[in-house]
């Protein structure tokens, strides 16, 4: 399972039907959060995603992005949470949410531990990496894209029986992609038994930023990206000046990395409602399956 849930979609301030930033991401048996913003815990709870979040990912520390963690952090060791929780970002991670593990007169009765990413880093998970890229906002930022891990290739039995294999390590060996001589001498290769590695999953999500190299790269091939789209044409230049994104530019860096579907978020209060004027533009440059995201929507990314 790949599920992502947004869970605020508001830039700067929430309005009565969007939060501010924060994106739950289930893959499986874990569950991470890129940003948190406030209000976020309670979205979660609205939206059903669950609390047993074992990362938070931050793309930068702008307070409308990582505030939510504050209470979150708080409500989690309520519940008696015992597991150590991940928190990574840009810098200043380090300053800013240590001084947030400290907040108010109780301590969190479990772990918490931060890293400080640059971008390039790779964080391993169980089946996948999120990878920290470059982009560029009025503040050190990073966006993050998840990548699986590639699945092994289809085991072919049958060819293996027709080839003479006998059943048992050799099989075993053959599907892990280790070529194997049998008792008789031949050489039986891995690919004549086992199909190509298949690609893993790719989701992109591109934080506050202008359109850049990073993003179009981390998301070559995507199967889904989730970009900044702050503004429309109307306000081009307060877009450069506040190193956010208009749709249509979301949409350049979605058909430049050849992204398999775009999912626009971050809307500047005065979209709220009146996002049609973004997909419109944001239409011009791509092509593929396009959406505004929603509080609460979710999308279901598909094995390739
Ligand atoms: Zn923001
Ligand atoms: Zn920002």
């Amino acid at each position: 399972m790949l599920r992502l849930t947004f869970l605020g979609t508001s830039a700067a301030q929430p309005t009565i039907g969007r939060n501010l930033s924060g994106l739950a991401v289930r893959r499986d048996r874990e569950l991470f959060l890129v940003d948190c913003g406030e209000g976020t815990q309670r979205q979660m709870i609205r939206y059903g995603t669950g609390f047993d979040v074992d990362a938070i990912f931050f793309t930068h520390f702008h307070a409308d992005h990582y505030l939510g963690a504050i209470g979150f952090l708080r409500t989690l060791s309520m519940l008696g949470r015992a597991p150590p929780l991940d928190v990574y970002g840009p810098k200043p991670a380090r300053r800013l949410l240590d001084v947030m593990l400290f907040t108010g007169t109780e301590r969190l009765d479990f772990e918490v531990r931060i890293h400080e990413v640059a971008p390039g880093e790779a964080i391993r998970r169980d089946g996948c990496a999120m990878v920290a890229f470059e982009t560029d906002h009025r503040t050190p930022s990073l966006g993050w894209a998840l990548v699986e891990d590639e699945r092994p290739g289809r085991f072919h039995p049958e060819r293996a029986e027709a080839l003479g294999v006998p059943k048992g390590p050799l099989y075993g060996a053959l599907q892990h992609g280790r070529d194997v001589t049998l008792p008789d001498g031949r050489a039986v290769r891995s690919d004549e038994v086992v199909e190509p590695h298949r690609r893993g999953r790719r989701v992109v999500v591109s934080g506050d930023t202008r359109p850049c190299r990073g993003t179009v790269e981390a998301a070559r091939g995507a199967d889904l990206l989730v970009h900044d789209s702050t503004f429309s044409d109307a306000e081009q230049e307060r877009a450069e000046e506040t190193m956010h994104s208009t749709a249509r530019e979301a949409g350049r860096v979605a058909r430049e990395a050849g992204a398999g579907r775009l999912v626009l978020t971050h809307l500047s209060t005065r979209y709220d409602r009146e996002f049609g004027i973004l997909v419109e533009e944001a239409r011009k440059e791509f092509a593929g399956p396009l959406d505004v995201a929603a509080d609460g929507m979710t999308i279901e990314v598909p094995l390739p």
